[in-house]
């Protein structure tokens, strides 16, 4: 089986797994003050530790969450009430639901911004409506913007959007579930307010996640109970989860230079891919997470290529698949200027630790030869 959905789930890596049997066998609350209850602490700071060093922050500003979903909405729901809703949500259109509906939800003024053809926030269009701000009415911008988005991997100009943002007096919310473990990651270069995080994109288990925040930054707490989490995230830790977290985050920062090398591997098999197939690659113009192609040839439909990818033990996702597993057409690529017809043809390849040159080119192997079984089935 070769596995091409690392930005749905990535493999667990041992040295997570490794820390989440050790956390496991604790068996004790972090909040609690005997022996056992200190060791369970020990390793939750630890893994608290581990996590702010992979994004070059401190780990007083880090908030254990229960995954990515609810580190985003931590951020934008704890925003707004803090702000009482004198804000408006600037949201890219490429953001992933988590954010998206989230910032619907939220009761704050949504405006949506744009993305050019290639993926990218559109930074004209940004800065035109800073410019005509009017915080009487519309209170402070607050941008939500992700690091890299999961269909395409289309890195996002986070630094430059925070800074037009901060200078108009607003605020940043990003998105980098994406990020982590794939592309390096330093929260004081981005310039932003908060940060959400989620392990078992970077090699840890599902259900774990990290918002972090700029000491300072106005928050209101979504969840009110034992105090946890310097009361911004009540209810106690899951001490096995994010210790795994930790381990992952502190094994992929170590691993960053494989990643880099996928890049080349990756760019091998979209050069094959467009020579032999014709497919159109999306975000290839802008800079891109290093294991990420998303590629359609228009007409072939997703949902057939995954399940024939499937049947020949590849692992891809469609270019737009939701949590359902069904295919809906994807919001990110109609964003990006695609036709219908594209659209519903795309499909995700994500690699990582675990993948191998042989898993590109066979790949691309298995791909080529469906298209080809496609062409040859119509012309009959
Ligand atoms: N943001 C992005 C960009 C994602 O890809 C995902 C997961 O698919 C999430 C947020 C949600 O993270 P989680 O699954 O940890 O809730």
């Amino acid at each position: 089986m070769i596995y091409a959905d690392y930005n749905a789930t990535a493999p667990l890596r041992p040295e997570a797994r490794e820390a989440m049997i050790a956390a496991l066998e604790v068996g004790a609350n972090p909040s609690s003050v005997h022996g056992p209850g200190r060791k369970a602490r020990k390793i939750l700071e630890t893994a608290r530790m581990q996590v702010a060093s992979a994004i070059s922050a401190i780990p007083q500003d880090i908030v254990f969450t229960s995954g990515g979903t609810e580190a985003i909405a931590l951020a934008i729901h704890g925003v707004v009430r803090q702000l009482e809703n004198r804000c408006t949500l600037l949201v890219s259109s490429i953001e992933h639901e988590a954010a998206a509906k989230n910032a619907g939800y939220s009761g704050a003024a949504v405006q949506s911004v744009y993305v050019t053809n290639t993926g990218q926030a559109d930074l004209k269009d940004l800065s035109e409506r800073l410019a005509g701000w009017d915080a009487d009415k519309h209170g402070t911008p607050v941008l939500v913007l992700m690091l890299a988005n999961n269909e395409t991997g289309v890195i996002q100009p986070v630094a430059e959007a925070a800074s037009m943002v901060r200078a108009a007096g607003g605020l940043t919310i990003c998105d980098a579930v994406q990020g982590l473990g794939k592309i390096p990651l330093n929260v004081s270069l981005l310039g932003v307010d908060y940060l959400a995080l989620s392990a078992h994109k970077a090699g840890g288990p599902q259900g774990a996640g990290a918002l972090w925040l700029r000491s300072g930054a106005p928050l209101k707490a979504s969840l009110f109970g034992g105090g946890q989490e310097r009361s911004l995230r009540s209810g106690t830790e899951n001490l096995a989860g994010l210790a795994g977290f930790g381990a992952a985050a502190e094994a992929s920062i170590a691993d960053l230079s494989k990643f880099e090398e996928l890049a080349k591997l990756r760019d091998n098999m979209e050069t094959r891919l467009k020579a032999e197939g014709d497919v159109t690659v999306f975000g290839e113009g802008a800079p891109r997470l290093p294991n990420t192609s998303n590629f359609a040839y228009g007409g072939f439909r997703a949902e057939t290529q995954v399940m024939a990818m499937d049947l020949a033990g590849i692992a891809v996702s469609s270019g737009s698949a939701c949590s359902s597993g069904k295919v809906k057409r994807s919001l990110v690529l109609s964003a990006m200027g695609a036709d219908d017809a594209l659209a519903e043809s795309a499909i995700r390849t994500s690699f990582g630790w675990r993948s191998t040159p042989e898993d590109f080119d066979r790949t691309a192997d298995v791909w080529l030869k469906a298209l080809h079984q496609r062409k040859t089935k119509e012309t009959a």
